[in-house]
């Protein structure tokens, strides 16, 4: 058994965030500056800025 971990850049400061097993839309933070990221691609691994501060979004 191999767990692979992905490595991803912040889009916001750069730092590079780790993840086992990422998914799509999942929700991470930057242990760095503390943006809350979206994972958007897992190959490669990209995150996207999520703005959580409008809850109107729906489902
Ligand atoms: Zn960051």
């Amino acid at each position: 058994m191999t767990e692979v971990a992905r490595t991803g850049e912040c889009p916001e400061c750069g730092a590079l965030i780790s993840l086992k097993d990422p998914v799509i839309r999942e929700i991470t933070t930057c242990d760095e500056c503390g943006v809350t990221l979206e994972v958007i691609s897992i190959e490669p691994l990209l995150f996207e800025i999520a703005e959580l501060e409008g809850e109107d979004w729906g489902e």
